[in-house]
């Protein structure tokens, strides 16, 4: 049998496959693009082309695609044959290099936000050459940006891959500060950890929600949930533990580095974390990890659910994206160093993040915002929708110190002058980890924990990117000016610190006095996509976006376009879901069950007045009550609906739906709910809560 160490990456064209197949000189010039930036040399595309073609082929692959990320959120493939007809009635497998480089998808059916108008419909996809392409059943798969014929871009790679560079850029103008002349980039890492539900098949087949939208939308609570803290790291069950076995030997063999596996809090709920590699690649394979996740799910009777919230009342998934800063020589900067000088430059990139969180908090927010997500934070089990900085007790009690230019508790010296004392070594023990914090800073990165677990975790890291870019920018065009450096840094970190200490927070996130306290710092709640989405387009956002180059302006209209009408089409189906299951299953099965306990009663009343037969006559006449109830208010969330739907503005559409859909969802679900606790449980029309939740 092989091992994992002979099939990891079989289906990768990776660095191994490159250097054995290319000419040398064709290798050391992708390379420079992949590790520099350096814009691709034109004549190396075909000699690439070329041998990836014969390494697709030799691993029995018959086509190959422009894989791609459309604003959709997930990923997309069209698949063309090699074959190419040969003149003895043959064919030869083709592949040149205009076809690696360029693919024109038909592209009129994907969001565009009114981008592209329809009469030129057409996108195209550029190779993204820093991903490997890799082999996903018999497809050669080549990562692809996706943009529009005026370049504006379509996907979420192409921003991503702006933000990168924007990032890349102001870090390297601090690190010459600091004389560090050698860095040729800074990239950002990200290793997503992504939580997920495992149901059975068989019961979910059964639900017209579960199949139409991806969670539950009625359900009464099992008698059993997550209160005993059972689940959390238990032993995992044999038909869980054969689907994560698979699931990593697929994504090895696909280059991802599947590392940890855990049960979560919830039951029927699971992690998977990697380790962590550059944001652009994590991006690519954490797509491609939820795709084959509920591949792999599907062969062993299974299916994944990556809804953020798919059983009402127990914790929903989340995605957790640890980032961090490095040079291309491996130096982390938000890693405390040995040196007072390293000191100064990780306490500047440390402000740098502070800055950008606080500056662009409600970036934050809208990058995580989905109608999903949203049932999610601030719901006690995942970060409020307020966006704030755990740092930890030591290293809030540094900063302390250095505002207030008094001496920090664990040194001797009369006060920390940066540049010239040593900190003190940081405590990275991971037992003082706050779970409730958004945005936690754990020792030598940063693990924002707000995504949802369906999100992209490109649009995180192109905020952060860029936030923190912005930051870096301004810092940047401060030191370089300033007579003498040293007292302007001290000078800025202060600054910083004093700004910016309201977005620090070490205590309970799950607090409502949080909330409280957090109104009173000024910052920003945003309780819905509705309610943060429009910001995308304040000036300030949008100035900085464009301002380094992330965004053009009409992309950033076209997103917040995109995006509010996803909030609306995903609540409008979830609310049409629950008219149909309530009038065509709810509804007749309450009352069929009413009416046999209705004949029952008559039945017994046969026997003599002397029967009383009060268990029947309240269970009737509170299930009629129910009944009527139920009608009436799948009729208001019908009408809810139609109202909503006809509203033409969609910024003006998200705000009626969050205001009427959702609470008319809300009450009709409350009887349904209600009515399922008193219905006779083989009537009830489709699998429930404690079958779906402990049905593995
Ligand atoms: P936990 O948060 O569960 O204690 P770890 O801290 O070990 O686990 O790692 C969680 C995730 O963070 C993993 O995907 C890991 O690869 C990633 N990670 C570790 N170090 C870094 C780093 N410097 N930058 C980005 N991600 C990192
Ligand atoms: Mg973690």
């Amino acid at each position: 049998m092989e091992t994992v160490k002979e099939y990891f990456g079989s289906k990768v064209f990776d660095d191994r496959v490159m250097k054995a197949m290319l000419p040398a000189k064709v290798y050391a010039s992708l390379r420079e693009t992949i590790d520099e930036g350096k814009p691709l040399d034109a004549g190396v595309a075909g000699a690439v082309a070329a041998a990836m073609r014969d390494w697709a082929v030799s691993k029995g692959a018959t086509h190959y695609t422009h894989w791609f990320q459309p604003l959709t959120g997930i990923t997309a493939e069209k698949h063309d044959g090699f074959i190419s007809p040969a003149p003895d009635g043959g064919v030869i497998m083709e592949f040149s290099g205009k076809e690696l480089i360029k693919g024109e998808p038909d592209a009129s059916s994907f969001p565009s936000g009114g981008l592209r108008a329809t009469f030129e419909a057409r996108g195209y996809t550029a190779w993204d050459p820093t991903s490997y392409a890799f082999i996903k059943g018999k497809t050669l798969c080549i990562p692809t940006a996706f943009c529009a014929y005026g370049g504006a871009a379509l996907d979420k790679k192409t921003p991503l891959l702006r933000s990168m560079e924007a990032l890349s850029k102001q870090a390297l103008r601090i690190l010459k500060l600091f004389g560090n002349t050698s860095a040729k980039r800074v990239v950002t890492n990200v290793g997503p950890e992504q939580e997920y539900f495992l149901i059975d098949k068989k019961l979910y087949d059964q639900r017209l929600d579960l199949r139409l939208t991806g969670r539950t939308l009625f359900g009464a609570p099992a008698p059993k949930g997550q209160e005993m803290d059972d689940h959390y790291f238990g032993v995992i069950k044999p038909r869980v533990a054969a689907f994560m076995e698979e699931l990593n030997d697929e994504l090895w063999k696909l280059g991802v580095l599947a590392k940890t596996e855990h049960n979560e809090v919830a039951p029927a709920q699971h992690e998977l974390a990697p380790i962590y590699s550059t944001v652009n690649v994590a991006t690519d394979h954490n797509q491609l990890t939820m795709e084959i996740m509920q591949k792999v799910a599907a062969k062993h009777g299974l299916v994944c659910l990556l809804h953020e919230k798919p059983f009402a009342g127990v914790n929903g998934s989340g995605k957790h994206n640890n980032w961090s800063m490095a040079t291309d020589a491996g130096q982390n900067l938000l890693s405390p160093g040995e040196t007072p000088y390293e000191n100064a430059q990780f306490l500047l990139f440390l402000c740098a993040v502070i800055k950008a969180v606080d500056d662009y908090q409600d970036l934050l927010r809208i990058s995580v915002a989905t109608a999903g997500n949203d049932h999610r934070l601030g719901a006690n089990e995942a970060p409020p929708a307020v966006v704030s900085i755990f740092l930890g007790d030591e290293l809030t009690a540094v900063l302390e110190a250095i505002e207030t230019d008094t001496p920090y508790k664990g040194t001797e010296k009369t006060q920390m002058k940066l540049g010239v004392d040593v900190l003190p070594k940081f405590n990275r023990d991971s037992t003082d980890r706050n779970r409730t914090s958004p945005f936690a800073f754990t020792g030598n990165k940063f693990e924002f924990r707000m995504l949802g677990s369906s999100n992209s975790i490109a649009c995180a890291n192109i905020m952060l990117n860029s936030a923190v870019a912005e930051s870096l920018r301004i810092y940047a065009d401060r030191l370089e000016g300033a007579e003498d450096f040293e007292t302007a840094l001290h000078e800025m970190i202060k600054k910083t610190i004093k700004d910016h200490k309201r977005i620090l927070f070490n205590g309970n996130g799950y607090d409502d006095a949080w909330l409280a306290e957090a109104e009173k710092r000024g910052l920003t709640n945003y309780r819905t996509t509705a309610d943060c989405m429009p910001h995308l387009l304040d000036k300030k956002n949008a100035d900085m976006l464009t301002g380094l180059g992330v965004f053009r302006p009409e992309e950033l209209t076209s997103r917040c376009e995109i995006m509010l009408e996803n909030y609306c089409k995903t609540i409008l189906i979830e609310a049409r879901t629950m008219v149909t299951m309530a009038k065509t299953q709810i509804a007749p099965a309450v009352e069929g069950f009413t009416a046999d306990v209705a004949l029952n009663a008559a039945r017994k009343k046969t026997f003599g007045e002397a029967i009383s037969c009060r268990y029947e006559t309240a269970l009737v006449s509170k299930l009629s009550a129910l009944t009527d109830e139920i009608a009436k208010k799948t009729e208001a969330l019908e009408k809810a609906v139609s109202a909503a739907a006809a509203v033409p503005d969609v910024i003006e559409q998200s705000a009626g739906i969050r205001d009427t859909v959702l609470p008319a969802m809300e009450d009709l679900r409350a009887d349904c709910d209600e009515a399922e606790t008193l219905t006779e449980k083989k009537r009830w029309p489709f699998p429930n809560y404690a079958e779906l939740l402990f049905g593995v």
